[in-house]
């Protein structure tokens, strides 16, 4: 049998897995991005990270076929080089020559939606949908599409950046140029810089702050989009108002998506959605509010089954089908 490494290298964590030709997995491991440090810092502690997965492979790493790498950001897959990526701080980074160097192995970029779109298409939810679309909720927002049963790659590979859709041509100014793009309201950050700014002004104010507050031991720093959900939870009004804006720009965001591409499936991954009702019930409501009919009443949602996996599964599956 021959085994892949599916990567997935995002702003927060990174996962490396050992994955068979059919998707499945054999063994994996994650570890904190730690994007602070720098590229160079990254890629060593993620080459470590592949190095122990591979301590897995049935019959030594001399069986393993390649490495696909998911990676948050925009990509220049020809030469295997990240051109952008804000939620890791990078600009023109070689990652794909720093691995094959490493491994001796043939190694393969994709954005890190776009590989989790194919591994629920492939192998998780998505399966037998000709027109499934995955969206993450994550460090940041980003997505993949199938459509008529194919990858919407564009001619670079970086079609379906989702979250540098636009939803307010006058708001704020994103890392990537655009100003208003949905990620900047709607992801897991997001979130928590909505949190950590309620926190902040009960502190100037000397105020109670409620549960939130309490949570984060008064220390904005110390909440991001889990304490937000946590306090939302015990009944604090402020964090439930700030998960319901974030649903709200996120249901925003998908009318256009769902006008755009009409699918059958939308997957819906990254950390952040497992949040789940407090942030998607009024993003459905916009949808229900917004959408055209006969797009709105096609369309179904779902939780992603591979979850933390999609984006390694997916990466090593594209790496199989180019080796085909
Ligand atoms: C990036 C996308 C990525 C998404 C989720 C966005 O900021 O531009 O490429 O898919 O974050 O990581
Ligand atoms: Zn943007």
């Amino acid at each position: 049998r021959d085994y892949y490494v599916g990567v997935d290298l995002g702003g927060t964590k990174m996962l490396a897995a050992l994955i068979a030709e059919d998707g499945s997995i054999i063994a994996k491991e994650e570890i904190p991005t730690l994007a602070k440090q720098g590229a160079e810092a990254v890629l060593d502690r993620l080459g470590s990270l592949i190095e122990s997965v591979l301590a897995a492979a049935p019959g030594g790493r001399g069986v393993v076929r390649g490495i696909g790498v998911a990676t948050a950001g925009t990509l220049d897959t020809a030469k295997g080089v990240v051109t952008l990526a804000s939620n890791l701080g990078w600009r023109d980074v070689a990652v794909a020559s720093v691995l094959s160097d490493r491994f001796a192995c043939a190694v393969r970029l994709e954005n890190d939606a776009t590989a989790a779109a194919v591994g629920e298409w492939l192998a998780g939810e998505g399966e037998g949908s000709p027109d499934c679309i995955f969206v993450t909720i994550s460090t940041g927002i980003g997505g993949g599409i199938i459509s008529g049963g194919r990858l919407i790659a564009g001619v670079n590979h970086n079609a379906g950046e989702l979250g540098h859709i636009s939803i307010d041509g006058n708001g704020m100014l994103c890392p990537c140029g655009n100003v208003g793009c949905l990620e900047l309201y709607a992801s897991g950050t997001a979130i928590g810089r909505r949190g950590a700014e309620h926190v902040r002004r009960a502190a100037e104010s000397a105020g109670s702050g409620g549960a939130l507050t309490r949570l984060a031991g008064g220390d904005p720093n110390r909440v991001d989009a889990r304490l937000v959900a946590a306090a939302a939870a015990e009944g604090d009004a402020e964090a439930s108002g700030i998960l319901r804006e974030a649903g709200r720009a996120l249901g925003v965001g998908l009318v256009s998506i769902l006008h755009l591409l009409n699918p059958q499936v939308v997957i819906l991954g990254g950390g952040a959605s497992h949040i789940g009702e407090p942030l998607l019930g009024p993003m459905r409501e916009v949808i229900a509010e917004r959408c055209l009919p006969s797009i709105r009443e096609q369309v179904r949602f779902v939780s992603s089954a591979l979850g933390s996996s999609a984006g390694a599964v997916g990466a090593a599956l594209l790496m199989v089908r180019d080796q085909k």
